[in-house]
This record gives C-alpha cells, structure tokens and sequence, in this order.
C-alpha cells in the first residue's frame, strides 16, 4: 500500500483557506481546504499535513487501492478548515487501517483527541470517535524534532489566533516546511522581534516552504490580527531568510481563478530570480521536492 517511490514528492489535496468554495470560477487552483501529502521514499506509510476538505479526495484514491492502510495526520491547528474533512477521509471507517494523529496541544490544555471528539459530536455530526473503525491513535505533538517512519518533524509556533504548528520535516537531507496560517507582518504595531527571529532561523536555507498568502497588501488591511499574511510580506521575508522554493497557499475563497493566475504569473516573473521557484500552491498538483 501506498508509493514506493524513490525521492520525495508532494500532493496538494487542498489549497483553499478559510472554507471551502466549490464556485466554478476557483476549479483550476480548486475549492477544497487545506491537505498536503508527503510521500515517503521507500515507505508505505502514508504522511498527511492537515485535514481540511481535500482530505476526503486523498481517502478515496487510498481506498481504492488493495491493503491496509496506515500512516500519521499532523494537524496544524483545529480550526475548521485544518479538520473538516477528517469525517469524510473513507480509510478511517476500514477496520484493517491505522493512523496516529499529531495536533499541537491549545491553550486550555484540550489534546488532539480532547479536540476531534468534540468537533464529532452528535450535536455536530452522525458519526462519533467511537463509531470509527480504524485504529486511531491520538498524539499532543512536542515541539521538539521527533523521528517517524523515514523522516523527522519538529515545529515552532506560527503568529495565529490560536496554538498553531509551522511544521519542519526532514526527509531524505531535504528540509520542508509547512505553514499554513501565519501573519507575517514586522511592521505591525505589536510586532514581537524574537518571534521574527526564530522565524527566520526556522524558515533558513529550506528547500520547500509552503505559506499562507491569503491577502494581498490592500485585502490585509482591516484584517491586521486575523493570523493571516498577505504575500508581499511572505515573499519579503522568505527571500530574507534563504528559503529555496516558495510555494503560497490558503488562497483566499473569493480570490477566483482569473485573479490567481495572473498572480502566478506576476510573482515567477518579478521575484524567480529570488528563488529557485516561487508559485501559487494548485489543487491536484504533485511536484518532487
Ligand atoms: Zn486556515
Ligand atoms: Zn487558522
């Protein structure tokens, strides 16, 4: 079960921030939230980041491969668009399966499970934690560098409404790091200049970087403390700190298709020569790392 591939490689299942937005005018970049898997060199676990909407299509392509099915979800934060999907992700209803779930621990101490057991409540939704077939397995994920199934994570907290990982994988001597929801903004009135730092040391010399780009200047204002960035400031600061290849995400639900392209194409042109690549994260795209 699973890609035996040889080098590293990623899926985006989902892209989308906030909610999602299945509009007609958003199906090439796609409507689904946040889902990014990481395949494995000569593993048959499979890696999920995040399991917002675009979960569920990632979950139908694994069913319909033979075998068992195991492997981990690291879980951002526990706002909507990071967890919807994860009711409707189908290996979780297969007795054979087994995943372990990693969720950074939030402010009134709730753990990973404390967390997706109430968003699956009757109130919520027909199916409960206890009606699932598979063997879940529930982790208050550390910050500290740990190490899985060939390859190593660690995170650092993002600048976000609530405890939010910026996950760092390490795989096969790349370095990737995934970051979702974080408000870059060191011009912003309570700007704390250690958190800027950690944040350029975290985001150095990386291979990969997926960030959030949800605005752009003039969207981001009257949004300053929603936790989220707009790509100038994204661009600015990953340049900065040595960043290989950028890839923006959490597109925002109102930024169709047409704005987004012309986007794509502005910042290859105005800022390729800063990095190895830079783009706009697609639905449905798989790039080697
Ligand atoms: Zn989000
Ligand atoms: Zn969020």
């Amino acid at each position: 079960m699973g890609d035996s591939k040889q080098e590293v490689s990623l899926t985006f299942w989902g892209v989308r921030g906030s909610t999602p937005c299945a509009n007609k005018e958003n199906m090439l970049f796609g409507g689904n939230t946040t889902c990014v898997q990481v395949h494995i060199p000569h593993s048959d676990e499979i890696l999920i980041l995040d399991s917002g909407t675009g979960i569920r299509n990632l979950g139908n392509k694994l069913v319909d491969q033979p075998g068992k099915i195991s492997g981990r979800i690291f879980i951002t934060h526990p706002h909507w668009d990071h967890i919807q999907g994860f009711p409707f992700f189908k290996p979780i209803y297969g007795s054979k399966n087994h995943f372990r779930i990693h969720m950074p621990e939030q402010e009134n101490g709730e753990s990973c499970k404390d967390i997706l057991s109430g968003h699956l409540t009757k109130t919520f939704f027909p199916v409960t934690l206890d009606m699932i077939d598979a063997n879940l397995e529930y982790t208050t994920q550390i910050s500290e560098r740990c190490e899985y199934e060939g390859y190593d994570i660690e995170f650092m907290f993002a600048n976000h409404t609530i405890n939010t990982a910026i996950y760092k994988i390490h795989v096969d001597g790349k370095q990737i790091v995934f970051c979702p929801d974080n408000e870059i903004n060191q011009s912003a009135e309570n700007a704390d200049p250690d958190f800027y730092h950690r944040l350029e040391q975290f985001f150095d010399d990386v291979d990969l970087l997926i960030h959030d780009g949800q605005y752009n200047l003039d969207s981001y204002e009257g949004k300053q403390g929603w936790g989220h960035s707009a790509w100038e400031n994204v661009v600015d600061f990953a340049a900065k700190s040595g960043v290989q290849r950028l890839f923006i995400t959490h597109h925002d639900p109102d930024s169709g298709d047409q704005k987004l392209q012309a986007l794509d194409r502005r910042i290859r042109a105005e800022f390729g020569d800063q990095f190895t690549s830079i783009q706009l994260a697609k639905e449905g795209e798989t790039i080697s790392c």
